[in-house]
């Protein structure tokens, strides 16, 4: 046997295995894109060596085994799975191959649920049967259970004769109370709601499901000409009007352009969304169409389904590394195998704290779930205990400084690991960073790397060193991978990084707990350095949002006689250390109320309104509550619009922001 046969051999066994643990047993070991991914290598490998190709082959067959202990029922037209598409190309591709066909279809998009497919016979308005799909062919019999779902009429609003089809599924509120009373019990956890409704539905007790809280959309009549009906939209609102529970975000389209526009909708209102989908299924609408395109063994030609990205993803923890933070704060990483989640790779997350690995209880060399918190940054779920092989390594924590070899401490009662030498190399290099930063003083070419080389050369060693930086320009220009073009750029950066506004210079100094907006208040509250300087902890606490830490914080730096030094140095080098923004201007609209913008406005950029919002003395928030005032929605906006709409928060589109921004002069 060649590799290549061995290879798909292999693939077949996996897969098998899969679909045992996934159709019958409702408890995979697989994630989903794992087995999507030994699926499409097989039908690949399938479509190149047509010669090895198994009769039964998992690419050719639907679902699993029938299990036994149910009556079987025989389904009279095949209920089928769906062809699978990963990305806009593909969803093209199925346009371009229906209409090379001859066709120019309208579509309809619907949300696909993620649960488990049934089939439900009416005779005469009465409900009749229930069934899973099975194999395709021969589905277990479950109308016990499936009289217990309130959404699934035993009468329906007219004396028809009808099958009709759609997905059970259990809504996340329902698996999460779920899991809480197994938790109690001591019972192990449902992995998600797909395997809970298969599970739930799969019971020969129907006091089981009928507990658990199912639920239906229906989405396909397999005989819709009998009906009189012509397209998949008429079929839906048919079932709707028998009393079946139809999915109203389904969607008739005229094209791939609003299908894309679809699918980026619901990729964003997804999370918010009580139940899980795991794609959208396009379907052509015309059923005329629908029935010349036809059917492979196990597809239809005519719908496909689009899966979205995994929003968490499995991968090895290959490591934890040290970091050190410019307060000297110690920070474990996890190193990771590189994967792609939602788009981009990602290799390291932030691993917090000695007791954050704890908690999760990460070994080196574990399988663990990986999710971008808020969408953006990478963080490290839960490790998959059942992946372990034994020869994971315990995680320790260091007692020393990575970088200088000091003993670190932990005060009583914090999380946080320090290194404590005020010399360590580590805090320098990060306190030069945080200080050349965008938000700070914005020094363009003066990155992270370039901080490092430049720390480990002795040409900046502490920040003043920057404004000194032009003593090293020769130097610098025989450097491999400096020129003399990109060392003036650098130098005309720092030099222009002299004219900043105050803000700018109170958040590259570092105090700890003073963020960007803070130092903006304070900036506009005290005017110069120096008088902000002088100023006792009482004295700042009068400021608004000025709490006796972040005052005490303040007060502190300025009496270190090192930062003393450093400014007076910053000042004898030409740093302007005065607010140089507007005063706070009135609007009636805006003062005194909080904002959140969300998606993209087109005259202006989100860090620009938000700053003219806080120049009329209103405040910007990231995250939508109930104390916020006004929702600012641009193009593409997502959960927070969704969010706003919830809470009754007033919506400013981008006509409306416009005009206020008109009548202010500010556009
Ligand atoms: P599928 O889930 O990719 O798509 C077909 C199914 O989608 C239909 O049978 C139906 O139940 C469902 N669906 C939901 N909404 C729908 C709608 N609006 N219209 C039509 N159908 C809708 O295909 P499948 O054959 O059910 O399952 C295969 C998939 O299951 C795999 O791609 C994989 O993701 C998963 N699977 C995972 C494992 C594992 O080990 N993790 C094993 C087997 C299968």
């Amino acid at each position: 046997m060649n590799d290549i046969q061995k290879r798909m051999d292999e693939l077949v066994e996996i897969l098998e295995k899969a679909n045992q643990e996934y159709y019958v047993f409702d408890n995979p070991s697989l994630t989903d894109q794992e087995y999507d991914k030994y699926l499409r290598e097989l039908e690949s490998l399938e479509e190149k060596y047509p010669e090895f190709v198994k009769s039964n082959s998992p690419t050719k067959r639907v679902g699993g085994e029938v299990i036994d202990k149910f009556k079987k029922i025989e389904h009279s037209i095949p209920m089928l799975s769906l062809a699978d598409v990963f990305n806009e190309e593909e969803i093209e591709e199925f346009d371009a191959r229906i209409k090379k066909a001859g066709f120019h279809p309208e579509y309809v998009c619907e949300l696909k649920i993620d649960g488990l497919s049934v089939s439900l016979h009416y005779e005469n308005g009465e409900f009749v049967t229930g069934a899973t799909r099975g194999n395709g062919v021969v589905g277990e019999d479950i109308s016990h259970n499936v009289k217990t779902i309130r959404s699934v009429p035993m009468k329906l609003n007219q004396p028809v004769s009808i099958e009709v089809r759609g997905e059970i599924y259990m809504p996340r509120a329902s698996l999460a109370k779920l899991n809480m009373e197994r938790e109690s019990l001591g019972l192990p956890l449902l992995q998600n709601c797909r395997n809970a409704a298969a599970g739930s539905v799969r019971q020969l007790d129907s006091k089981i499901a009928a507990k658990r809280n199912l639920d239906t959309w229906i989405y396909h009549l397999p005989n819709p000409s009998e009906y009189g009906l012509k397209t998949q939209y008429e079929s839906i609102e048919y079932m709707k009007s028998l009393g079946l529970k139809t999915n109203p975000a389904n969607r008739l389209v005229k094209n791939i352009k609003e299908v894309m526009e679809f699918i980026h909708e619901y990729g964003e209102k997804r999370s918010s969304l009580p139940y899980d989908i795991d794609g959208v299924v396009i379907k052509v609408n015309d059923l005329e169409m629908q029935k010349s395109l036809g059917y492979t063994s196990k597809y239809p030609r005519w719908a496909i389904a689009y899966k979205f990205p995994a929003e968490e993803v499995l991968t090895k923890l290959t490591d934890i590394i040290f970091t050190v933070g410019r307060t000297g704060r110690i920070t474990p990483n996890a190193v990771l195998e590189p994967v792609i989640v939602m788009g981009s790779t990602i290799a390291r997350a932030t691993l917090h704290n000695e007791d954050y690995v704890l908690e999760k209880g990460l070994k080196i060399g574990d399988t663990v779930s990986i999710r971008k918190a808020g969408d953006v940054i990478p963080e490290v779920v839960e490790v998959k205990l059942e992946r372990r092989c034994g020869n994971e390594k315990d995680f320790v924590m260091i007692d020393s400084c990575p970088i200088c070899g000091s003993k670190l401490e932990k005060k009583e009662g914090q999380v946080d690991h320090y290194c404590m030498n005020p010399d360590c190399p580590a805090r320098h290099t990060e306190t030069l960073v945080h200080f050349a930063s965008r938000e700070a003083m914005n020094i363009d070419g003066l990155g992270e790397a370039i901080i490092q080389d430049f720390f480990n050369l002795g040409f900046i060693k502490r920040i003043v060193d920057i404004y000194h930086l032009d003593d090293h320009k020769e130097e610098i220009i025989k450097l491999e991978g400096y020129g003399h073009k990109s060392v003036d750029h650098l130098l005309d950066a720092i030099e222009n990084s002299k004219k900043n506004s105050l803000e700018k210079l109170l958040f590259g100094l570092g105090i700890p707990g003073i963020g960007d907006k803070t130092a903006l208040a304070l900036a506009r509250n005290y005017k110069t350095l120096e008088n902000l300087s002088r100023k006792t902890v009482d004295e700042l606490t009068v400021q608004k949002d000025i709490g006796p830490i972040l005052a005490q914080n303040i007060y502190d730096y300025f009496q270190d006689e090192k930062n003393q030094i450093l400014i007076e140095e910053l000042r004898d080098v030409g740093l302007n250390m005065e607010f140089l923004g507007e005063a706070i201007k009135e609007s009636t609209l805006i003062s005194g109320k909080r904002f959140v913008v969300t998606g993209t406005i087109s005259f202006m950029g989100r860090d620009e309104i938000e700053r003219i919002i806080e120049n009329y003395g209103g405040q910007a928030s990231s995250s939508v509550s109930k104390k916020t005032d006004v929702v600012i929605v641009g193009e593409k906006a997502g959960s927070k619009e969704v969010k706003a709409r919830e809470l009754g928060i007033p919506i400013w589109d981008e006509e409306k922001l416009y005009s206020v921004f008109k009548d202010l002069g500010e556009v």
